[in-house]
């Protein structure tokens, strides 16, 4: 009688201890998701470029309307998408233009090219800017 009663007894224990396992292997999973997750939500955070304001995410271009040959410098929002949005004629034509940093000269740059020569010279010292390039300021 006594040894049977020890018997369930320990049976009880093993249940409970497999118990115990199987909800400790749900609790690491939970908790595995969790922070799988977080890792998510603070890459998503990380991602996203800093500050919401404006002021320096604007940058000064020469633009060229392909419409109606309108012509213009103006401040453009970094994820703002070519071609923009013509003042003059109210069509998406605005391209900006480009200048080549060794000929000095202006040019609107072929759509979907990665290395973009200048038209002019050939010369890959080229810039979306005109007014961050470096002949901007004279060294005399
Ligand atoms: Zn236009
Ligand atoms: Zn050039």
């Amino acid at each position: 009688m006594d040894y049977r009663s020890a018997l369930q007894a320990t049976g009880d224990v093993a249940i409970g201890a497999h118990a115990l396992r199987a909800r400790r292997r749900r609790i690491m999973i939970a908790i595995a998701g969790i922070g799988l997750m977080s890792c998510a939500i603070w890459l998503y955070v990380r991602l996203r470029p800093p500050g919401s304001g404006g002021a320096d995410r604007r940058y000064p271009a020469l633009l060229e309307c392909s419409e109606c040959g309108y012509a213009g410098e103006r401040n453009i929002f970094v994820e703002e998408s070519f071609p923009l949005l013509c003042p003059e004629c109210s069509q998406r034509g605005c391209h900006a233009k480009w200048r080549c940093l060794n000929c000095d000269r202006e040019f609107l740059p072929p759509v979907g090219q990665l290395n973009i020569r200048c038209p002019h010279c050939r010369s890959p010292k080229v810039g979306a800017s005109p007014l961050t390039n470096a002949n901007a300021a004279p060294a005399r």
